[in-house]
Order: structure tokens, then C-alpha cells, then sequence
């Protein structure tokens, strides 16, 4: 029997770009039911973020008109990771397979017949990896290339130039609901799940209308997160540094005390200063990088949901 697909889509004051992609997600799900690939009770489910423009009022208004449109809203902006969270874990009982993807028309949906293909032939997990960086600017491009790179040295397991764009299985969601943390990185929990996976490449378009929603304060948020959520590497290389500037003092006492017994104390207080605002910087920044584990240790403890589902329109009961 052809698998049930879901499309989970998280949008954000995505009024001016919905319309226009929302027809363009419908037509391939209509093509690909079409072809019997997949199963005429999948849907193109829509996650609203806590819009304040008039997303949701879109949403509602596609779903009236066709069953095969979803929504979900959620009663605040919680944003993007927390978004697809509750779209994969509302919509996981009621599927065989959900693709995620951004609602801006950026990952090319070509790329979902590949992606089924390679679940038909047995992967659980189906990551839509960029074929190249042309559309992002130069800026973006090489803060992604280094960022890859530190994460790799972190010992964070991700998939270079992977996003949010990715196939998973019921099976695969399944093992995901038991990852309850509070501060999600998908891209470093998924790659953990195991199971069989495979890649599927296509290039990333521009954004169709609207604006990002990631502007560098969220993206640098984002890349701490994927570092302090999975490698506590950070914490030992303040200790390592620790040690090697307590060697580094021990020495200094030596020569100092060395100096004083030959006589030689002409030493400026230029040097001596110097040191110090050397040592605060470094106690600070490490005071800070301890700081942020443990503020995410607070927010785990509490352990509050990760979302509150509002309204859902056209999400039906649990399949089984
Ligand atoms: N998004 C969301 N909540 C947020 C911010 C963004 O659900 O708080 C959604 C947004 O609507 C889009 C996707 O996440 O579908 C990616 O965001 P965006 O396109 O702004 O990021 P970019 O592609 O520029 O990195
Ligand atoms: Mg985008």
C-alpha cells in the first residue's frame, strides 16, 4: 500500500509568501498521489508559529477549501526548531512518512520524489543536502563553512550544508519522541537516531516574497545551541587553559622570585597589568561559557513543554 505522506511546514508571519507556495506544495502532493507513490490520505500540513500577521487566517482558508491542507497553530511563537518538533510529533501517529521543509519556496520540492524514492527503497531517514551555496551571500556562505568545521572539531555529528529539509519515518519519529529536551538542534539529534539513511542533493532557491526570519542574533543563538546542546568539549578546553596559564603563572612566579634574588626588580607595572586584563578576559569568557551550560541545565530541570497546540484544522484521528 502507498505511504502516507505528511509535509510539515512551520510558517512565521508568512503571509506574503504562503499564497504563493502553498498552490506549489498542493500540485506536487496531487502529482505524487497521482502516480500512486503515495497515499491520498497525505497532506500538506502547515505549522503557524504564533503569527502575528495573517498566516493563520491563510492557513484556515486553504484548509476550507481542501482536505488535503492541514494546520496547526500554536498559541505563542516558540520558533523554528519547536515549531517542527510539535508538526513531527503531532502529526507522527497519523503517517507512514513526513517530509519537513521551509514554507518560503526555498528548498525545492523536486526534490521530495527523490527523497520518497529512497524510503521506498528502505531509509528511514532522508536528508536533503544543498548541492552548492550560490543563492546564500558571502557572508552566510563562509560563517556556515567555518561553523561545519568547529562543530566537526567539537565532536558534533552533523550533515554539511543540511538543514531542516528531511524525510523520516514513523519509526524514526518514534525514537525521536524520546529526545525530551527543551533545547532542540534537529540537525545534531537526528543524525544520533541511527537507522538507514540516505541524501538526496538540490540546489536552494531564494526566498519567493517576504524576509528571513533569521536574522544574525538568532542564527548565532542557533549555532550555540548546536554546540552546548551536544559537546561539553568547551567545558574541558577551559580547564586545559586553566592549567596551561597555571603552569604558565608558576613559571613567571620562578622568574620573578629569580629576578628579585639577583637584584634585577626594574620591572615596569606595564607588563603586570597587561597580564591581568589578559587573565580577567579569559576568566570571563570562561565564567560565560560555564554560565551558558548551566543555564541550560535550568532550562531542562523545569522541563516545560516545548509547545502548546492552539487550534488544529483537518489533522485527522491516529492511523492503527
Ligand atoms: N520560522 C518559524 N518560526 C520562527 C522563525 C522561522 O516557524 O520563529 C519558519 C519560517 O516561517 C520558515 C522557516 O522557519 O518556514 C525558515 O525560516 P526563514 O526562511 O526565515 O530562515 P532562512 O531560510 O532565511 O534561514
Ligand atoms: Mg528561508
Amino acid at each position: 500500500m502507498a505511504p502516507i505522506l505528511y509535509l510539515v511546514i512551520p510558517c512565521y508571519n508568512e503571509e506574503q509568501v504562503l499564497p504563493v507556495t502553498s498552490k506549489l506544495f498542493l500540485d506536487k502532493l496531487m502529482s505524487l498521489i497521482g502516480s500512486d507513490k503515495i497515499s491520498d490520505k497525505s497532506r500538506v500540513c502547515f505549522i503557524n508559529d504564533g503569527s502575528r500577521d495573517k498566516t493563520w487566517e491563510i492557513v484556515k482558508g486553504l484548509c476550507s477549501g481542501e482536505p488535503h491542507f492541514a494546520g496547526i497553530s500554536l498559541a505563542h511563537n516558540k520558533g523554528h526548531q519547536n515549531a517542527l518538533i510539535c508538526g513531527l510529533m503531532e502529526v507522527s501517529g497519523k503517517c507512514d512518512i513526513t517530509i519537513s521543509m521551509d514554507c518560503d519556496g526555498q528548498d525545492d520540492i523536486n526534490a521530495i520524489d527523490g527523497m520518497v524514492d529512497e524510503y521506498l527503497k528502505g531509509a528511514d531517514i532522508v536528508f536533503g543536502v544543498r548541492s552548492d551555496r550560490t543563492t546564500d551571500t558571502w557572508f552566510k556562505r563562509t560563517t556556515a563553512q567555518s561553523y561545519y568545521k568547529f562543530l566537526k572539531f567539537m565532536g558534533v555529528d552533523i550533515i554539511p550544508d543540511h538543514a531542516d529539509y528531511r524525510l523520516m519515518s514513523s519509526r524514526a519519529l518514534k525514537a525521536l519522541a524520546g529526545y525530551k529536551e527543551v533545547n532542540v538542534f534537529l540537525r545534531g539529534i537526528i543524525p544520533q537516531l541511527g537507522f538507514k539513511t540516505a541524501i538526496v542533493y538540490y540546489s536552494r532557491a531564494e526566498r519567493m516574497a517576504g524576509s528571513t526570519h533569521y536574522p544574525l542574533k538568532k542564527m548565532l543563538a542557533l549555532a550555540i545551541d548546536g554546540i552546548t546542546s551536544f559537546s561539553i568539549k568547551p567545558l574541558r578546553m577551559i580547564t586545559t587553559l586553566g592549567t596551561i596559564i597555571a603552569f604558565l603563572s608558576f613559571v613567571g612566579i620562578i622568574y620573578v622570585i629569580v629576578g628579585a634574588i639577583i637584584g634585577n626588580t626594574t620591572q615596569g607595572w606595564a607588563s603586570m597589568t597587561v597580564l591581568l586584563c589578559f587573565l580577567s578576559g579569559i576568566q570571563m569568557i570562561s565564567l560565560g561559557v560555564i554560565g551558558e551550560y548551566i543555564g541550560k541545565i535550568y532550562l531542562e530541570t523545569k522541563g516545560r513543554p516545548r509547545y502548546i497546540v492552539d487550534e488544529s484544522i483537518n489533522v485527522p484521528e491516529d492511523e492503527e
